[in-house]
């Protein structure tokens, strides 16, 4: 079920990719990997599964738990903005491993950029996706105290002996040795911090594995073998090449590395759900893709949906592996998911900033007995009657597949009656909601070309 694995150039398994590495280092090839990505959360499992038997299943049934409740929204868990406590640990044996402060300040800023969708590329969204683009409405803050209370500026640094913490074929037993007090930074308390490790993850030169994140695992719930010490393990780490937008040496694939693997950290799985087509991340707003796309290969739909209108691979998604510099969204069922894992599994971690207490942003349904849409079957042409328009209203016509996919959005004059075209690529059967000034006035099925 779970892959992962992005390479900019080679988009391979990562069993056959670190195969393919040690047989390049067999045969003492040097291959300069600059644009190259791999996230190491589907490693991480199946290290977990080799140290506990089972573990794999529970994290599965964590993550199905988690999207049920996900789908139980109020207002609350809407509107609240949560702030998480991040401390960066700096693990180097060398100067150029110990990035500057304004490294991390900047990777900071595209953190919190991310997870508010306050990212200055936002503007490259399609269209299509605008509608399911959404803020996660959380934050990311260093502490000003350390957890003895001591002054910090929530960096801590550390030299350690080790050269690299990457090896070959990857091994994250040996990886998690940044964490440890002997050769690494152990972590702050990690029910109260997220903590993020940045180290040297290359293997002779090579820049293979990017980082890697452990998904939430309510292992406080489990009875299996301490050995895998979940709490003390819960983190990031990333590769020291990775951090800083404004880093001259960071890597092409650079500083959305850290977004994907907190995205990972908060329970999201990749887009493309690890599978073929026949595999959903159980996100609905985001479209089946057969594989992780690469690059920004815009266009490129790898999947047929199985109901209603057909989307392009949504390589936006900063849950997929395309290049950095077009991944910009999050989707609205992420966002749920993530603050559900957030608020469920990793409490302690956040304060709430603040409540918003402004109007209730779930949708009100409003009658209008005798307003409609017709004909239904519909080809290209739709005539859309509302009864009594109110001339200052704002209208407008939102189309969804029936897995609840938002697929088209119209904007709609404020007039009782009106004729919209423009559904000729439509078929099949789609929901419909006719909003006024965002809340739903009008709803049904409507089938399109048929
Ligand atoms: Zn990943």
């Amino acid at each position: 079920m779970f892959y992962f694995i992005i390479l900019r150039e080679y988009l391979v398994h990562m069993k056959r990719f670190l195969h393919l590495l040690s047989f390049a280092f067999v045969l003492g090839f040097t291959h300069q990997a600059g644009a190259q990505e791999i996230c190491g959360y589907q490693a991480y499992v199946d290290y977990l599964d080799s140290l506990n038997s089972g573990i794999k299943k529970n994290i599965e049934t964590t993550f199905f738990e988690a999207v049920k409740k996900s789908h139980i929204k109020n207002k609350n868990t809407q509107d609240t903005i949560y702030t998480v406590n991040v401390v960066f640990h700096v693990v180097y044996n060398n100067e150029t491993q110990n990035v500057n402060d304004s490294f991390i300040y900047s990777q900071l800023k595209v953190l919190n950029d991310a997870f508010r969708r306050t990212n200055p590329d936002t503007v490259n969204t399609r269209d299509i996706f605008r509608p399911v683009a959404a803020d996660a409405r959380i934050e990311f803050v260093l502490p000003t105290v350390d957890p003895d209370g001591n002054p910090s500026t929530g960096i801590v640094r550390t030299q350690t002996s080790y050269l690299t913490f990457g090896s070959s074929p990857a091994n994250l037993s040996r990886s998690d040795l940044v964490k440890s007090r002997q050769v690494g930074s152990a972590p702050w308390d990690t029910e109260k911090y997220m903590n993020v490790w940045i180290c040297d993850l290359s293997v002779n030169g090579f820049d293979g594995l990017l980082g890697y994140a452990y998904p939430p695992t309510g292992a406080s719930n489990w009875t299996g073998s301490n050995s895998f010490s979940t709490s003390e393990k819960q983190g990031v780490v990333v590769h020291y090449k990775v951090i800083g937008e404004n880093n001259p040496e960071s890597l092409a694939t650079g500083s959305k590395t850290l977004v994907h693997e907190v995205g990972h950290y908060l329970g999201l799985r990749h887009i493309w759900g690890d599978g073929g087509c026949g595999v959903d991340d159980f996100m609905d707003d985001t479209p089946l893709a057969r594989r992780a796309s690469r690059g920004c290969s815009i266009g490129v739909n790898t999947c047929t949906e199985i109901l209603g209108a057909q989307f392009p691979d949504m390589l936006e998604n900063y849950m997929d592996y395309s290049s950095d510099e077009c991944q910009n969204l999050f989707t609205r069922d992420q966002v749920a998911q993530m603050r559900i894992n957030l608020t469920t599994f990793r409490s302690g971690i956040y304060s709430v900033k603040e409540v918003n207490s402004g109007p209730s942003i779930l949708p009100e349904l409003i009658s209008f007995e005798e307003s409609k849409l017709y004909p239904n079957p519909a080809l290209n042409e739709l005539n859309i009657y509302i009864k009594d328009a109110d001339v200052t209203g704002d209208y407008s016509l939102i189309l969804y597949t029936l897995l609840g996919q938002e697929c088209k959005e119209i904007q709609l004059e404020a007039k009782d009656y009106q004729v919209v075209n423009g559904f000729s690529e439509l078929r099949g059967m789609y929901l419909y909601k006719v909003k006024k000034n965002e809340k739903t006035a009008l709803e049904g099925k409507i089938i399109f070309g048929m």
